[in-house]
């Protein structure tokens, strides 16, 4: 016997594989050309969750749909609201899996930070998702679905609209570039979020970073270096050893030399560990070729780990230091403390006690 064809997301596709589908489909169906926009403007306009949900289509169109493709909406199993505003979802997706979303406010943005891994196979020392091990890929209907799902909170809660989309939720964008690269272009030309206000976060998966260079669009890369050179990097960020820092700084050239295309350095403020004064001089020398911002992020004490953030005195010296070598830097504030919205926390704690699957090395 053989087996039926998997069923089409349409969450997950690229605007124009949506209008082929679309048009594919009401063409079986004997329906007028325009039926594939009426759809189009549901999924990226209208916030249609269900096929049921595209009043204006004929219920037996609605019912065909229905029989032919899927439209991935995870469900919220938890959301909590910080007192500092950040929300975060926990969502539940078909197979079980949990994963995260965050919605941050601020002046003049609301950023949403999202997930493109079940767990993630990186093992950076200083994060929970990468001690809870890696599950699966993300797909990228469940990618987009968690901006779609967030979206309809926000506004439905009075958050207004969202502005910018961070990948620095759960996962390894990077290792997942045959969901997340199609998932940048259905964001950007379905939904319409600018290329400069998409980031993707990479602890430094350098043929993927060769491949964004080769992009046309804008979008921007944030590289989570946490260490100026690789004996200390490899000790905090197990990739290093795959991609040593000469090889990721080559990949970033490349990306700079392509244009407009910014580049933010994440850097973890571990005490006694990443913020000897020495290792500022050194990170300004590393990141001082490129028009670069870095952000540095108090470490975030997870369970298991003796490490402590670094003290306000040695995150104000480390800034002066790195603004006085030409760098511009910031400490970013951890949002939504109160309600663990420190990368993985949240399903760390939904899922304790559950056993990892492993990945194939990197
Ligand atoms: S910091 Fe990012 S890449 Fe590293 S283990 Fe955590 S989720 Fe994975």
């Amino acid at each position: 016997m053989t087996e039926a064809p998997p069923r089409v997301d349409l969450i997950g596709l690229e605007p124009e594989e949506l209008d082929e589908a679309l048009a594919a489909h009401f063409a079986r169906r004997g329906q007028p050309p325009y039926r594939a926009g009426q759809v189009r403007r549901w999924i990226f306009e209208r916030e249609a969750f269900s096929f049921d949900a595209m009043t204006d289509l004929p219920a037996a169109e609605r019912e065909a749909l229905t029989g032919a493709f899927d439209l991935v909406s995870p469900q919220a199993a938890k959301i909590s609201r910080s007192t500092d505003g950040t929300s975060k979802h926990l969502w539940r997706l078909e197979d079980g899996e949990l994963i995260e979303s965050v919605l941050i406010p601020t002046h003049t943005r609301l950023t949403l930070c999202i997930s493109s891994q079940a767990g993630c196979a990186m093992a950076c020392s200083f994060c929970a998702t990468g001690w809870a091990g890696y599950r699966r890929q993300l797909s990228a209907g469940e990618i987009v679905a968690q901006f779609r799902g967030a979206r309809r909170w926000a506004r439905d809660n009075g958050m207004g609209e969202i502005t910018n989309i961070v990948f620095m939720g759960m996962g390894e964008p990077l290792m997942n570039p045959r969901a997340v690269f199609p998932t940048l272009h259905i964001l950007n030309r379905g939904y319409g979020v600018g290329a400069r206000r998409i980031t993707v976060s990479t602890v430094g998966v350098v043929p993927a970073i060769q491949r964004m260079a080769d992009m046309p669009e804008q979008f921007r890369l944030a590289v989570s270096l946490h260490a100026p050179n690789h004996e200390l990097r490899q000790s905090i960020v197990p990739i290093e050893k795959k991609y040593p820092l000469p090889t990721l700084l080559e990949a970033l050239r490349r990306f700079d030399e392509a244009g407009g295309k910014r580049i933010t350095f994440e850097y973890v403020m571990i005490d006694g560990v990443t913020d000897a004064p020495e290792l500022a001089d050194e990170l300004a020398g590393v990141v001082g070729e490129f028009r670069a911002f870095v952000n540095l992020i108090p470490f975030n004490p997870i369970p298991g780990s003796d490490w402590r953030p670094s003290t306000r005195a040695r995150l104000d010296w480390f800034v002066a230091r790195l603004e006085d070598r030409g760098v511009s830097a910031f400490v970013r504030e951890s949002r939504g403390r109160d309600i663990a919205a420190a990368c993985g926390q949240l399903r760390a704690e939904a899922t304790e006690g559950r056993k990892p699957v492993q990945m194939g090395s990197i």
